[in-house]
């Protein structure tokens, strides 16, 4: 089963990612997750990465379609895989189809966390990261709606969307996620 998480900064994506991949047996890879790790690294991606991450825009979609091309041709992803954090943008749902059908290989679903704006801003601010200073939330934040919304009306017209309340408990939500897959 491929899956991808889509949701606002704040939402439970990466928790979700982690229980969701424990309960399905499947890799969870995390975009945000793997260009920290390389900019921890200071390898070639982190590098061409930090500035970017570190100031709350998109690293270049080139960077991004090769990074994904290459983490979903591991070894881990041939049962299936969970997605977090791409696509961000309706290019990068164009590239990830493009992908799937040069793999011979189809998309299950998008798992959407729904969540308040205001609740979104507040959960983000209590991670304490270094890249969530109240000015980078609120540009990923607008950034988000702006680019989530045909992302999210692209999935639905293909019947793949599946939207979750993502204001529940962890455990809530998750199990939510895994009736919704099985009916
Ligand atoms: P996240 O942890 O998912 O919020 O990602 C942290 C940062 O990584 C973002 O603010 C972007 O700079 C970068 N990033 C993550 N996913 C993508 C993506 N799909 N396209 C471009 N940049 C991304």
């Amino acid at each position: 089963m491929r899956l991808v998480i889509l949701g606002g900064p704040g939402s439970g994506k990466g928790t979700q990612l982690q229980r969701l991949s424990k309960a399905l047996n499947l890799p969870g890879i995390s975009v945000g997750e793997i260009l920290r790790e390389a900019i921890a690294k200071n390898n070639f991606l982190g590098v061409k990465a930090k500035s970017y991450v570190e100031s709350g825009e998109l690293v270049p979609d080139e960077m991004m379609i090769q990074l994904i091309r290459l983490r979903l041709l591991q070894d881990d992803t041939r049962k299936g895989w969970l997605l977090e954090g791409y696509p961000r943008t309706p290019f990068q749902v164009e590239e990830l189809e493009f992908l799937l059908e040069d793999f011979k290989q189809d998309l299950y679903g998008a798992i959407y966390l729904k969540l308040d704006e205001a609740i979104e801003i507040e959960r983000s601010l209590s991670r304490g990261r270094p890249d969530d200073t109240p000015a980078i939330v609120q540009r990923r934040i607008q950034g988000f709606t702006e680019r989530t919304t045909p992302i999210l009306e692209y999935y639905a017209r293909r019947g793949k969307l599946i939207v979750i309340n993502a204001e529940k408990a962890q455990a809530t939500v998750e199990a939510e996620i895994l009736r919704k897959l099985k009916s």
